[in-house]
This record gives structure tokens, sequence and C-alpha cells, in this order.
């Protein structure tokens, strides 16, 4: 019996390799948890039949191109789109071996941070189905906690890996800007997007960032990573210096059971050696999210104008072609869509461009530069990732802002083009709270190390209480 709930990916290529399980026998074993528990979930909006591959199986989601499997974003704009072409991190894992469990739900083109934007109903939390996974990524968190995968890609512009993996107890990693080609990703904000994984161990994370990461001569923005991932092992944290942001504490909505988790999960790095002190980084979260909420959208309204019912999608059928191109989206698109290409055209619009975006983009450079000082003194950042455990659905679903709020933690190193990994760091309530590392420029090693110690003394168990 292969125990889906429970089982790393690391295990299973150990099965694998020792002859005790086939890749086959994997694929059907994850695609049965399916079976049982994906009408209650919504992780996956679609299967994929077994291809051969003879590695530990993945889910991907619907954001990645996968030749000849539909890949709709979240949206009815791409319902039925098939691509012809593989996107490069989904070619690395079949080239590694990785076959297709299936594609994820995602809020409409990555938009929102509880997949009820998604065109195609809301994921579940398998903590607590009444509640959101969190999102963008939500399909992939909750396939991974679910049992339903190993393993699974998400992409993160504004924290769509991290705040998921910290509201379904996942461990996730936004890579740094540029490690991960975006071939083939359908985009949201180019500027921002990373592809990154997520699994069940730092380990696996790991291991998967390797297969995935470096140059790709199809996306220019791609570096050849300059040393090797290495898979941690050490469980001391001696020397390491970890810096917590004085700011973050203004931000009243850090739950009471968030603050706990994450000050017993600093604790514990102390106590494997880490060196821990307060760092500035005073403009990040009173200027991180209006930056971001006019970086995203605009460049979101540039990316999105490809959707015109010429090529992709269903197109509503008009005597005129700007009638076509305007009632195909009007029909195609959701709100939340929408609203980010009114904001961007706006945002981006002559005489507004340089009060909106062009000062956005000033204040960008700052964070980076505040985000590089604090990190000449230390190795890792620490915050909360989220500020709440998971929400139940509905609550926040038709309050924008609230939504936006999600992100306060995640927002600021995503704008400064910097890696984060959430490791859960325990339960409040009985629900997830994740801890977000913050590194430097091509930091993952550092933070695999410190993620993977913390992992082993913090001992959370992943699977949901209430499928043990
Ligand atoms: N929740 C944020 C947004 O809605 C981030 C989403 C993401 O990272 N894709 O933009």
């Amino acid at each position: 019996m292969i125990d889906t709930l429970r089982l790393t990916a690391e295990e299973a290529l150990g099965l694998i390799d020792s002859g005790e399980v086939s890749a086959a026998e994997l694929h059907a074993a994850y695609t049965a948890a399916a079976g049982e528990r994906n009408d209650e979930l919504h992780a996956y909006l679609r299967l994929v039949d077994y291809d051969g591959g003879a590695g530990v199986p993945i889910a991907l989601k619907d954001v990645i191109s996968t030749k000849g499997v539909g890949t709709t974003a979240g949206s009815k704009i791409l319902a039925g789109y098939t691509p012809v072409f593989d996107s490069t991190v989904a070619a690395r894992c079949r080239e590694a071996g990785l076959s297709v469990i299936g594609k994820t739900n995602t809020d409409e083109f990555a938009m929102g941070s509880s997949t009820e934007n998604s065109s195609y109903g809301p994921s579940r939390n398998p903590w607590d189905p009444s509640l959101v996974p969190g999102g963008s990524g939500g399909g992939t968190a909750a396939a991974v906690s679910g049992g339903l995968a190993p393993w699974g890609l998400g992409s993160d512009t504004g924290g769509s890996i991290k705040q998921p993996s910290a509201l379904c107890g996942n461990v996730g990693l936004r890579p740094t800007y540029g490690t991960v080609s975006r071939f083939g990703i359908v985009a949201f904000a180019s500027s921002l997007d990373q592809i990154g994984p997520v699994g069940k161990t730092v380990r696996d994370v790991a291991l998967l960032y390797s297969i995935i990461a470096g140059r790709d001569t199809n996306d220019s923005t791609t570096v050849e990573l300059p040393e090797h991932v290495h898979l941690p092992v050490s469980e001391s944290l001696d020397g390491l210096k970890i810096g917590i942001p004085r700011q973050m504490w203004d931000l009243a909505a850090i739950e009471p059971g968030v603050r706990a988790s994450f000050e017993a999960a600093i604790e514990a790095a102390r106590g494997l050696g880490a060196e821990i002190g307060d760092c500035d980084l005073p403009l990040s979260y009173d200027y991180g999210m209006p930056c971001y909420y006019l970086i995203a959208p605009a460049e979101a309204s540039s990316n999105l104008a490809r959707y015109d019912g010429v090529r992709y999608g269903p197109r509503v059928d008009a005597p005129t072609y700007r009638e076509m191109v305007e009632s195909t989206r009007d029909a195609g698109f959701g709100d939340e869509p929408k609203r980010r290409i009114m904001l961007g055209t706006y945002a981006l619009s002559a005489g507004y461009y340089d009060a909106y975006y062009g000062q956005a983009q000033r204040v960008r450079t700052l964070l980076i530069r505040e985000h590089r000082e604090a990190l000449e003194t230390f190795d890792v950042l620490a915050t909360p990732t989220s500020p709440t455990v998971a929400f139940p659905i509905g609550e926040r679903a038709s309050d924008p802002l609230a939504m936006y709020a999600c992100d306060v933690m995640t927002i600021p190193s995503c704008l400064a083009g910097l890696p984060g990994l959430n490791v859960p760091s325990g339960l409040s309530d009985g629900l997830p709270v994740g801890l977000q590392l913050i590194g430097r420029q091509f930091g993952e090693n550092t933070l695999f190390r410190a993620g993977h110690a913390l992992e082993q003394a913090l001992g959370f168990d992943g699977v949901p209480e209430r499928l043990r």
C-alpha cells in the first residue's frame, strides 16, 4: 500500500530505485487518491493519463503550458485551449521522468489569494474543507497536503506559492527572479512572475528546484545558477544570522496564534545555534502593497491584451472586429482580471504614467535597496508568511482589499526579486501556520539549510488531522 498522504517525493524515488514500486503504480495511487478526494477538494481541474515517465509523478498549476493537455489559467477565456508545446519547466520535469498527474486549480490568471477567483470554482483546504487553501496556487497546495500529489509546481507573483503553502502546511519556494524559466507560462506580471516547487519537505523542494532551475535560451531573463543546489543535511544553524523586520509588528492584522507560532520557531532557531537580531525594512510594509498593486496590474493589462478571441479560447461572434474583441473579453474574463486590466491601463495611460507606474518603479528601487542593506548584516530574514491562518470560503471574496491584504508579508521580497521559502512552523487552533524565510539573491541553498534544520527541530506533521 502506498500512503500518498505521507510519502515524500524522495521516499517515492527510493521505492522506484529499489524496484519496490513502479512509476506507473505511483501515478495510479495518486490518481486513485484524487478519485477519492478531488470532488471535495477540487485541487485538480484536469487529471492526466500516465505518460510512461520513469520518475515520481507531479502536479502542475494550470498556468503551466503542457503539450496536448488543456491549460486554462483558471479562466473561461482559455476554456478548451490545448497548448501545442511544453513550457520549459514542464519539459524539464518530463526529461527527469516526472509524469504529470494533473493540472491544478488557480485563481484566474493567478490573481488572488484564495482560489475563489477561479472561473471553475474554488479549491478547498484539506485541513478543513470549509476554508480556503490560499491562492493563487491553492490547487497545488491542496493536492500536496491532501495526498493527491507528492509534489507540484506553482507560480508566484506576489505570494502565490508561499501563502497557499503556509495555509495548507506545505513547504514552498519562490525562487530568485531569473533562476527558473517562464517560457510557456501564462504571464501575469512579467517583472515578478516566478515558477517554484511545493512539497512536503525542504529536501523535496530543493530536489525539484534543481530539476527546473537554470538558464533557458527561450527566456532571456534566466541565468545559470551560480552554485549547485545542495540537498540540505545539516541540523545545526551555527553562525547563521537571522534578521526580524521590526516594522512588521505594526501590522495589527497578525493573528496572536500566528505570532506565537512564529516566536516559537525563532526560539527553535536560536536553540540550533542561529544568531537572531532585529532589522529594518521601514518602507516595505507601508509601500510594498500599493507599489505591487500598480506594477502588477500595469503589467497584467499588457500581458492580457493577447486574449482577443482571435487565437485562444472561445470567441463571441459579432458584426465587427472591435465588437467581437469587446464581447469576447467581456464574456471571457472574470471580475478580478477586469479590475486589474482597468487599474493597470489607467496607471499606464499618457499623463498618469509617471505619477503612478513611474513612481511605483522608483519605490520598488527603494525596497530593493532596503532589502539589500538588511541582507548585508543578516543571512536570512524571517517573518510569518501570512498574517492569518486559512479563512472561510466566502469571507473575503467580495472585498478585494481584504483579499489583497493576505500578501502583505510576501509581497516586499517579491518586488525585490529575492527568494522566499515557506516552512510550516506549527498549528494555531488546529490550522497550519507558515514561517517565511527570505534569502539573498541566489541564496536558495542557505534557505534550504535553514528550512531543513528548522523542519527537523519543529517536527511539524503535514498530514491534516482529519485525514490521519
Ligand atoms: N495575491 C496576489 C495577487 O492577487 C499574488 C498572486 C500571485 O502571486 N500570483 O496578485
